[in-house]
């Protein structure tokens, strides 16, 4: 009787009945966010810079009592930092909306609060994917239906350096199956064939726009794939887009676009001026732009590569969620650093290694 009762009284409820059963609005997500340094173990040489730190900012979704981590790398190159981060963060606001499983809604408007800011919008995509694997209890990878057991292996950087110090950060790669070579300065022959007297290990190359002339360009990747490097990162500027489809037309190896792909809407214009993209969620906006660039990429017929900045484990573990989907991973970002506040995603043996954990699998250390 009573439950029919409170049946029947539920059939006929009135608007403002209605009203009060609804979820109460205003305030159930609230994000939290901090500036953060991080600090790298190395000096850390690519063919346009060097530093000793990163800016990051650690992001916080906190919903009926579960928290969801999130991280903006930003490598002061690319335009970002402490304090736009923190301009951008403080016009989000997650308390207009009622249900965190709304996704697209809720990164779509994200998106449209200003332009750029890639990695602060990342910050708050990887931490409302956190959130919401917690709530679901599942890891992302089996949320997407990828298999754990399908990880890549990482590559390992090796910096653009004195010949003892590339022997010896070679040496000291051991545990790696790949390394990942910085070119584009005039010691380039240098760090391969040094890099060759002590291994000879697969090697993928990154010239982070370092060529400018195309003819050079391809003889140095002939050069390159004599001595078993395997495929060749942005090896002109992104705006010599002729010079770079004259090059992968030609080249032996496979030519990987970087700095000329940042988001969605770029990939169908990649096709023809590189075999394929390296996808990064701090250029993307984060995880679900990032799922989206690889399916068109696939799609497409083009190469796959995933990447990342100095990051804590916490971008990293966010990313190694997509590896399975890649043909390389360039996700040793948490390896380079000597202050991670994060556990999570592990490198074991130069593979990714993700941990059966809701979310993206990370847990707080300290901070
Ligand atoms: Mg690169």
């Amino acid at each position: 009787m009573l439950a029919g009762s409170a049946l029947a009284a539920n059939l006929v409820r009135t608007p403002e009945a209605a009203a009060a059963q609804a979820p109460r609005s205003g305030g159930r997500m609230k994000l939290r966010f901090r500036p953060f340094t991080i600090q790298l173990k190395h000096v850390f040489t690519i063919a346009t810079s060097s530093r000793t730190t990163t800016p990051v900012v650690l992001t916080e979704i906190e919903y009926e009592g579960i928290t969801g981590y999130g991280e903006a790398s930003m490598p002061p190159y690319l335009g970002e930092s402490h304090e736009s981060a923190t301009a951008f963060l403080s016009k989000v606001d997650l308390s207009k909306y009622d249900n965190p499983f709304e996704l697209e809604t809720i990164l779509h408007d994200i998106d449209m609060l200003a332009p750029g800011n890639p990695a602060a919008k990342a910050s708050v995509d990887i931490a409302l994917h956190d959130l919401v694997g917690r709530l679901l209890k599942q890891p992302w990878y089996n949320i997407w239906g990828f298999s754990a057991a399908k990880t890549p292996y990482t590559s390992f950087t090796i910096g653009i350096d004195t010949e003892d110090v590339v022997r010896a950060k070679t040496k000291e790669a051991a545990e790696y199956k790949v390394l990942k070579v910085k070119l584009g300065r005039d010691t380039d022959k240098m760090m391969i064939e040094t890099i060759r007297s002590v291994t000879d290990k697969p090697i993928t190359s990154d010239v982070n726009q370092g060529w400018k002339d195309r003819a050079a360009a391809l003889d140095m990747v002939h050069w390159l794939k004599d001595r078993g490097v395997v495929m060749v990162e942005q090896p002109m500027p992104k705006e010599q887009v002729d010079d770079l489809a004259w090059l992968t037309e030609r080249s032996p190896l496979p030519i990987i676009g970087d700095e000329g792909v940042q988001r969605l809407a770029d990939i169908p214009k990649a096709k023809g001026v590189y075999h394929g993209v390296n996808i990064k969620l701090m250029k993307c906006t984060g995880m679900r732009e990032a799922h989206k660039m690889i399916v068109l990429a696939r799609s497409l017929g083009m190469k796959v590569m995933l990447g990342c900045m100095t990051e804590t484990s916490c971008g990293i573990s966010a990313a190694s969620h997509l590896s399975p989907m890649v043909d390389w991973a360039d996700l040793d970002g948490a390896l380079l650093i000597s202050n991670d506040v994060f556990d999570g995603t592990q490198v074991l043996d130069g593979k990714m290694t993700l941990r059966n954990r809701p979310g993206i699998g990370v847990r707080k250390l300290k901070g």
